[in-house]
């Protein structure tokens, strides 16, 4: 479902002041699928014989309100931030335009999302009278985020899957503090308040959700007449898709199998399971490297344009013997399955772009004829009777959250995006949107792109009259259609 954006964006862009000026904390809207490491790492070894949990720690304010790997490193993660705040000039300037009004004031918001750095701008950004809590999934570096003023993290890296259960309750069931916005990504956050905390949704305004996972329960809830709030897919906006899915996994590809495995590019057969966004990215950076690119897709669209690409298009069957690295980018599962992982040649590395865990058939290589050897933090090898090794990242989970960075910049897309849909659903007069899920309206897609323009003082052509009539366009935008 599309919402309309009725406002003129022209009006939301001017600085919102006390003069009679459209104010950020005004609705601007008239109707309407793991794990980030940062770039810099410590190692304190003392840190990983005690879980976080059994560790009594207290922050500079003297609370003891959150749960992360070592409090100590608060000051480091502050300069992380500020690091990566140099590249998040949209949230920085989307603060700007806020000062003086508070659009999230009074906002509680409980977030299950990845947490480094760079995501802890956006709570920074718009912590004005927030309160925050925060819980997350897969190894991530949690450095950072205690340091914001009332925000409650409770995450670390290397929780195992009752750590990540446990820090959402925590967030979630706090004494005398109720939230009344959720941000989730993956949907675990707004699954564990049905089952465990329903009446919750008694004040809750609205869910922001970020992944394809969590917004298909979304649907799935909507569908079922069960959503009991309304809910923002950013996911699906297509700063999202065209920035984070595409951009964010050109460049982390190779951060990751580099860091991870020391690999060689040029020359080598690399086989990339799915040709959408995120596969586009994996291939066009392989093959500027020099490796030779093989595509596997269903879509035959999809397929066409990697043919039209370069790339050839084939089964995974046909080549699994012959490469030496497996990238999966489907959102689907069971795509390389124990048969592929069988005929593989000996030290074939394996790897997940795509969603969560599902994509490699992992259970399937846990078997007792298998052996496995950690020879790196997330590089496993599984040894076969006969010798063979096949070298495992991450265990099948995103190998670019987990074991490389991710550039801030693509972050600051999302993150903003994220931002104005926390903002509009917060502010949405009663009525304006239903128990259902809504995409952010093209205008506001625009402005988040035209927030990040400046950082590379691009300059957009304004349309003539004459044009815009001839083009059935309002100047203003938006200038394309919804399913662009
Ligand atoms: P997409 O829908 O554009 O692309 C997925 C492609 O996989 C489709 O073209 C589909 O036809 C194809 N496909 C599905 N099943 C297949 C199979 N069995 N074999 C071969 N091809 C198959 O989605 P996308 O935007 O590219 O995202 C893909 C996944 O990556 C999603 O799960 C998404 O959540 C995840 N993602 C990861 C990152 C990251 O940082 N690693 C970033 C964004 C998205």
């Amino acid at each position: 479902q599309q919402i309309q954006f009725a406002d003129d964006m022209q009006e939301f862009t001017k600085f919102p002041t006390k003069t009679g000026r459209r104010s950020l904390s005004r609705s601007i809207s008239q109707s309407s699928t793991d794990s980030y490491s940062s770039a810099a790492s410590y190692t304190d070894s003392s840190d990983d014989e005690v879980s976080p949990r059994e560790k009594q720690q207290t922050n500079s304010k003297g609370s003891s309100n959150f749960c992360v790997k070592n409090i100590k490193q608060a000051e480091f993660g502050r300069r992380e931030i500020e690091i990566a705040e140099q590249d998040m000039s949209a949230l920085i300037s989307l603060r700007k335009r806020a000062q003086g009004e508070k659009p999230l004031a009074g906002a509680k918001i409980v977030g299950c999302t990845h947490i480094t750095a760079q995501t802890a701008v956006s709570p920074a950004c718009l912590g004005w009278d927030t309160s925050f809590s925060l819980g997350k999934k897969v190894p991530s570096d949690s450095k950072g985020a205690p340091v914001l003023p009332g925000v409650a993290v409770f995450a670390w890296k290397g929780e195992s899957e009752d750590d990540f259960w446990w820090c959402i309750d925590r967030c979630v069931n706090v004494d005398g503090w109720q939230a009344n916005m959720i941000l989730d990504d993956g949907g675990d956050l707004t699954h564990w308040v049905y089952k465990k905390y329903p009446s919750v949704f008694k004040k809750i305004r609205g869910i922001v959700e970020e992944s394809v996972t969590g917004v298909h329960r979304l649907y799935q809830l909507s569908k079922a007449g069960k959503l009991c709030v309304p809910a923002m897919n950013v996911n699906d906006s297509v700063t999202k898709q065209k920035f984070d899915n595409l951009y964010c996994c050109r460049e982390s590809i190779l951060d990751g199998l580099k860091r991870t495995t020391d690999v060689m590019f040029g020359g080598k057969q690399v086989v990339v399971c799915g040709y959408g966004e995120v596969g586009k990215g994996c291939c066009a950076a392989l093959k500027a490297l020099g490796a030779i690119v093989y595509v596997t897709e269903i879509d035959p669209i999809c397929a066409l344009q990697a043919c039209m690409d370069g790339f050839r298009v084939v089964k995974l069957s046909e080549v699994i013997r012959q490469v030496d690295v497996v990238i999966t980018c489907t959102g689907n599962k069971n795509v390389v399955t124990r048969e592929h992982l069988d005929r593989m040649k000996n030290s074939c590395i394996v790897c997940n772009m795509g969603h969560s865990n599902t994509e490699i058939d992992v259970t399937s290589l846990r078997m007792p004829e298998l052996t496995w050897e950690r020879v790196r933090s997330q590089v496993d090898h599984v040894i076969w009777p006969d010798g063979k090794r096949v070298v495992l990242l991450a265990e099948g989970r995103l190998l670019n959250l987990s074991c490389s960075t991710v550039p801030t910049f693509v972050l600051s897309i999302t993150a903003t995006t994220q931002a104005l849909a926390l903002i509009e659903l917060y502010n949405a007069p009663e009525g304006r949107y239903k128990q259902d899920v809504y995409l952010l309206p093209k205008k506001m897609d625009e402005y988040v792109a035209s927030l990040h323009l400046p950082s590379f003082d691009a300059h957009l052509t304004e349309l003539t009259d004459d044009q815009a009539k001839y083009l059935g366009l309002n100047k203003n935008g938006p200038f394309k259609p919804n399913y662009y």
